[in-house]
């Protein structure tokens, strides 16, 4: 996605906001005494201990729409598995929040297998075509009648067919059946998707797929008006019955390649029918006694959040506390190096020499501890030196198995085209390649996340699992671009670092890194004191929108119970029963 700028103060609306937040907090009655310790019992009488009656549940999901939530969970009643629960939520979501992921995209799967204490990486992520304009990628960004070009071949089908092989236990029909229902009876549009089509309507409407379907009478559909894709319906009740060939060969392959190719694009019907998806060994690092899986290349995700573990002892983190400008620093440089590597030596795994265990060994971490101090900031590219749609969703089931899984169409409505019969949102997944210039800074020629044909572009997507004694006791991954490594190492070390349970960590203001600038970014209504704090060990400050950057976690504990929540900034729908 399109991480915007950034300035050192708050944006002008911003500015409104906080003066607004002092000016209602002066308005705050005084409580007298005697009704505050009656408050303070009565609120030590809410707090029950035990996750149920926290309203935890055996069974959790966690998405980013309350539709692919609410399918989700009654797959688990019928009977089925988290993977089950997944394929349902997956292909749902991307029927009720098409800004954000569908059958035109792709993404990682993260399984936890619990009769087999095992975890599975699924990486169903887009591949560029053979026939790729390698050199037009220099040229960027690419004229709207051109956004053909940025489409990869979709990996989402295959990939949820492949996990539903690995762990399904109702059947393929079964579970995509209630997403091609939600297209073909209608769905209420939820609060992102609404704002989203108000607010880039203009845009949006150009494409007459899109109008069609979200623009009834030339007005965007209101939040809570019931929306229909008939054509989306029946290219999913295909699916249903013939599984994944119903999409890469015959009729829905042909209009996707003719779609693509009218948009400027090189997809060919041979590139769908070659696709397939990658099984990948999951990065993993033993931590404070945990055991973090998570995603290695073709994403950097899973990276940055290991080379920050590496990095600091829980305890080290921990004495700063959570809002602190010293722990927010620690992890903003660690985030820093990171994104350096990142830049010099990640690209698709198959096609370029990623050697992680070196990059994540311990003699290299050790050496950069050394660099990083309290009272300095580094620049990215002064690291390394030795040698931005989106949806993620969690589903959790009885049995203890987990499957954590991001999937994408990259940008809102990805390349903003759709199919002319089948009603897919296709993807723009290959803007996530690197041009020259990008790594220019780096004192590199080229990048090892260039556009080749058949390549996957680098992602920051990170779903990832915690493993205590070999059970999950987290499990979480994010949307936003370069932003989910950095909110899911920070979601992490709060729940590890400082105990905070998901629905408390999600509350919690963030910060955020990006890759080409100086800048630590924090969420609007940071205390200036923080602000000052940051400024004093060297930190340049701004400011940063995180409507579009959200997380779904589960934490579980010991007994099995579920705690499930969503992040409200993208108003997700989380459910335990
Ligand atoms: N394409 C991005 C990635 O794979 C995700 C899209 C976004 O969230 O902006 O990292």
């Amino acid at each position: 996605m399109g991480l915007g700028l950034t300035s050192r103060r708050a944006f002008g609306p911003e500015k409104r906001r906080q003066r607004e937040r002092v000016i209602r907090s002066r308005r705050f009655p005084v409580v007298p005494a005697a009704v505050g310790a009656v408050l303070v019992v009565g609120l030590l009488a809410l707090a029950p201990k035990s996750v149920a009656q926290r309203g935890g549940g055996r069974i959790a999901v966690a998405t980013e729409n309350k539709s692919a939530s609410q399918l989700a969970i009654a797959q688990m009643q019928k009977g089925g598995t988290a993977v089950d629960a997944m394929v349902t939520a997956a292909l749902s979501g991307g029927v009720a929040s098409p800004t954000s992921s569908g059958v035109g995209g792709g993404g990682f799967g993260l399984v936890w297998i619990a009769a087999e204490r095992r975890a599975y990486l699924l990486d169903f992520r887009e591949t560029a075509p053979k026939g790729i304009d390698v050199a037009a990628f220099e040229n960027r960004p690419f004229s709207k009648d051109q956004l053909g070009r940025l489409s990869g071949v979709p990996g989402e089908v295959r990939g949820l067919y492949q996990l539903h092989k690995l762990l399904g236990k109702r059947k393929w029909n079964e579970v995509v059946e209630p997403a091609a229902r939600l297209a073909k009876t209608g769905f209420p549009v939820v609060r992102h998707l609404g704002n989203m089509l108000k607010g880039y309507g203009k845009r949006l409407k150009q494409d007459p797929g899109v109008a069609g379907v979200y623009y009834p009478n030339g007005r965007p559909a209101a939040v809570g008006n019931l929306v229909k894709n008939p054509a989306l319906a029946r290219t999913l009740e295909k699916i249903a019955a013939s599984g994944p060939a119903a999409f890469y060969e015959g009729d829905v392959a042909s209009d996707i390649v003719e779609s693509a190719r009218k948009n400027g694009g090189a997809l060919t019907l041979a590139d769908l029918k070659d696709y397939r998806p990658a099984e990948r060994k999951p990065l993993h690092v033993r931590w404070e006694g945990y055991d973090v899986y998570t995603m290695p290349p073709p994403s950097a995700g899973g990276l940055m959040l290991v080379q920050t573990l590496k990095l600091y002892k829980k305890a080290e983190l921990a004495q700063h506390g959570i809002d602190s400008g010293a722990y927010q620093h620690l992890v903003a440089e660690a985030l820093r190096a990171a994104i350096a590597d990142r830049m010099r030596y990640l690209g698709d795994p198959d096609k370029e020499k990623v050697d992680v265990a070196k990059l994540v060994s311990d003699e290299r971490m050790a050496l950069r501890k050394k660099r990083i101090a309290l009272d300095r900031t580094h620049g990215i590219p002064r690291f390394g030196l030795e040698g931005a749609g989106t949806h993620h969703l969690v589903t959790a089931d009885a049995l203890g198995n987990v499957v954590t899984l991001t999937t994408t169409v990259n940008r809102l409505f990805g390349a903003k085209y759709t199919t002319e019969k089948s009603g897919i949102v296709m993807n723009d997944e290959l803007d996530d390649f690197t041009t020259k210039s990008s790594v220019a800074p780096f004192g590199m020629k080229e990048s090892p996340n260039r556009p080749r044909p058949g390549a996957r572009p680098v992602s920051s997507m990170t779903p990832t699992i915690v493993v205590k004694n070999g059970r999950v006791v987290l499990a979480l991954g994010g949307s936003g671009g370069t932003a989910i490594a950095t909110n899911t190492t920070q979601m992490v070390l709060s729940n590890l670092v400082f105990g905070n349970s998901p629905k408390q960590a999600l509350a919690k203001r963030r910060f955020y890194i990006p890759t080409r600038q100086a800048y630590i970014m924090l969420e609007q209504g940071a205390p200036k004191s923080l602000v000052r704090d940051l400024e004093s060990r060297g930190e340049i400050v701004g400011f940063f929108p995180f409507k579009t950057t959200a997380m779904q976690m589960v934490a579980i504990d010991e007994r099995g119970h579920k705690l499930a929540a969503s992040d409200p900034r993208k108003h997700g729908s989380a459910i335990m029963r």
